[in-house]
């Protein structure tokens, strides 16, 4: 039920939902612990959304005030016992001795952190601040691990730098948008009607994804070229768009050879028959014409712009793919003004912060190696610790390093990782066998049943700090209300690390960006006193770009030259065979967000109940399966039971599913496999079963 009624006064902030970063006005009533917002009214001056919103920032805010939310800490000694309410001094002295113990006993690597996408830059920064400083060690991660650390690796690979090229805005001199493993109308609502925006006027789409996503069937996007590229394969595909660029003489040699590095043997191996359309169409199921006509659309532009999400991502070569595609941009020349560029759309509302923030085991903030005795010393100066030159254990490796007594206490923040990583058997196996979990959050989530101390975490609405949307823009999220729980929640980090005796504190949040931007150049101008004056900022704001970057790389790239990559195409381990005959991929729909923590207690709820999984009709048929059956989805490593739906969207031998409810759980049947290069796990790539359990 949504109660309207006159404001007392309004709070401009940003939604704590997808990467898009959409500013409200939060309309409020009453004061201190009897504020309630009465509607959020989308801001016309927000600069990623320009008064428009979706469904989840507009409607679904109410999981703040749910009855769910727990206010205060809790403790247990064992994670069969009953929760105790304990006073939050009892509760940070807890967490504070017990990884003090358990540094002790096992050394100090045996203890570790995982911060969240979720949470304000000024957050995340403290997490990993407490982590490096008074845990002593890199052991920490963050939730990007499981989405977009390809993106991170790949793009800084190719560019210098781990993040997307261009803003929003750019999409408005797009002529050609290749749109590649993102459903962006259910997933980034509002940048999809940007772009529909600049279909109806013209632009072309080429859509690769395996389902016929609705920018497909959109009638005002009847020109797009829908490519169901199979899952697993798109390292071919991008190689295969690259060959027939080179090969057909359409690529921009003049930016090739200014721009780039590497060209020579790059083109050698791109003009290999091996990636020739004809050689790939029965790998990546896309027919050989179909792939050349969209490879010459892209190359003929004039403005080509490549989009992606998670479908690039979350493959055993999600790496290699970011690189696939940053070659594509730099072979057309595509890169280094506005229409163009290599676009990460990215998941969560705080996921390029996160990153930015340091929260990563290799690197401090501004992505700068933990290895470089010169970025050490800057925090070592500033913190007075001596830290560590060895990168830490990685959110995989902190599992493995459990189940194997080497790693025994976990603080997780905002965070659900038994239900959003995969293979969750494994996950809790490795939650079980740690001696000190303790989570940050505001419900008692799946993660939460193998914790040993709960600390209440703050919404949104009670946050005062910045989120970075997918465009590097850096936005104001203020406090709507007093924290519901008594803390701020860095300020609750500060006292785990006082705590553990390393003395952390901070006045207030802003001073948290001060100490941000005085250490990391690509924040140097960013202060809350300017973002407040200008509204918000994208990154790098330096003294040579002091209101922001909007697009990057223009006349040189951060790293130089470019670099070209010989991306070579590795099939993943993880294919159909007799007894998983399938292959599963995984997704979001609109008004649900990623485990359902938030939109599960919204009235969002009503219009996706359950996670279903589609099913192509002949797959269907086949195992006499029709919509509303129950079916097991069963794959190598887990068995779950889901509503099916038989769906043309989906093409002959794939299914799909969604992962926002707890009880279905996708994720039992994911796998282990991971990225190369970062580990971000296959999600979109199972081979599974599905069979008939109850008819409709
Ligand atoms: Fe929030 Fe994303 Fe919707 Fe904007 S598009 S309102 S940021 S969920």
């Amino acid at each position: 039920v949504i109660q309207l009624g006159m404001p007392s006064r309004t709070v401009v902030t940003t939604c704590a939902y997808c990467g898009v970063g959409c500013s409200f006005k939060a309309e409020v009533q009453g004061s201190g612990d009897d504020t309630r917002v009465v509607r959020m009214v989308p801001w016309k001056d927000g600069g990623a959304n320009e008064g428009h919103s979706c469904v989840k920032g507009r409607f679904a805010y109410g999981y703040a005030s749910h009855r769910d939310r727990q206010l205060s800490p809790m403790a247990r000694d064992s994670i069969d016992d009953e929760w105790q309410v304990v006073t939050w001094e009892e509760a940070i002295t807890r967490v504070a001795e017990g990884f003090l113990a358990l540094r002790e006993k096992h050394g100090v690597g045996s203890i570790g952190g995982i911060s969240s996408s979720r949470c304000t830059n000024e957050e995340v920064y403290v997490v990993q601040k407490m982590v490096r400083a008074a845990f002593g060690n890199n052991n920490i991660d963050t939730c990007a691990r499981v989405c977009h650390s390809p993106t991170g690796y790949g793009l800084n690979h190719a560019f210098g730098t781990s993040a997307g090229t261009q803003d929003f805005a750019s999409v408005e001199q797009a002529d050609v948008m290749l749109v590649i493993g993102a459903n962006p109308t259910d997933a980034h609502p509002v940048f999809a009607s940007r772009m529909k925006k600049r279909l109806r006027a013209g632009a072309k789409a080429i859509v690769a994804d395996p389902r016929r996503i609705d920018l497909v069937r959109s009638p005002h996007v009847e020109a797009a070229l829908h490519l169901p590229v199979r899952p697993g394969t798109n390292v071919a595909f991008v190689n295969a768009m690259c060959h027939v660029i080179v090969t057909e003489g359409l690529w921009d040699e003049p930016f090739v050879r200014e721009r780039c590095e590497d060209a020579d043997a790059y083109l050698a191996f791109i003009a290999g028959p091996e990636h020739s359309p004809e050689a790939t169409q029965d790998v990546t199921g896309i027919p050989a014409s179909d792939l050349r006509a969209a490879a010459r659309l892209f190359a003929a532009g004039p403005n080509s712009a490549i989009y992606y999400g998670l479908g690039v991502t979350e493959h055993s070569q999600g790496s290699t793919m970011v690189m696939g595609m940053a070659n594509l941009a730099m072979l057309t020349g595509n890169l280094g003004r506005e229409g163009v560029g290599v676009n990460p759309l990215r998941g969560q509302n705080n996921v390029q912060g996160s990153c930015d923030m340091g929260s990563f085991p290799h690197e401090l903030p501004g992505y700068r190696h933990v290895s470089r005795p010169e970025v050490r010393e800057i925090y070592e100066s500033l913190w007075g610790v001596t830290l560590q030159a060895e990168p830490g254990l990685r959110i995989p490796n902190m599992f493995d390093s459990a189940i194997g007594g080497s790693f025994r206490g976990l603080y997780v923040q905002g965070e659900d990782i038994a239900q959003s990583d995969p293979n969750t058997s494994h996950v809790e196996a490795a939650l079980r066998a740690m001696d000190l979990v303790v989570v940050h959050d505001l419900f008692l989530n799946e993660t939460a049943r193998f914790a040993h101390v709960f600390l209440p975490g703050a919404s949104f609405l009670e946050k005062d700090g910045t989120f970075t949307n997918a465009e590097r823009r850096i936005n104001r999220v203020r406090p709507v209300m007093p924290s519901r729980v008594g803390k701020d929640e860095w300020q609750v980090v500060c006292e785990i690390a006082t705590a553990m005796g390393y003395p952390m504190s901070y006045a207030e949040a802003s001073h948290i960006m001060d100490e941000i931007a005085a250490t990391t150049p690509t924040f140097a101008g960013v202060s809350f006193a300017r973002l407040d004056a200008e509204g918000s900022m994208q990154w790098p704001v330096t003294q040579a770009a002091p209101h922001g970057t909007p697009t990057m790389h223009v006349g040189s790239f951060v790293r130089g030259l470019g670099q070209l990559t010989e991306t070579v195409y590795v099939p993943t381990t993880e294919r159909a065979n007799r007894r998983f005959p399938l292959v599963l991929t995984t997704g979001r729909i609109l008004s649900q967000y990623n485990v359902g923590a938030q939109t599960r207690r919204t009235p969002n709820s009503t219009w996706h109940p359950e996670d279903v999984l589609e099913i192509h009709p002949s797959d269907a048929e086949l195992r006499g399966v029709t919509s509303g059956d129950v079916v097991e989805l069963s794959s190598r490593v887990g068995t779950t039971r889901l509503t099916a739906l038989v769906s043309d969207r989906m093409p002959a031998g794939v299914v799909y599913t969604t992962f926002h409810h707890p009880v279905t759980g996708a994720n039992v049947v994911t796998t282990e496999n991971s990225d190369w290069a970062t580990n971000c796990p296959e999600y979109k790539v199972t081979a599974v079963q599905v069979e008939v359990v109850t008819q409709a």
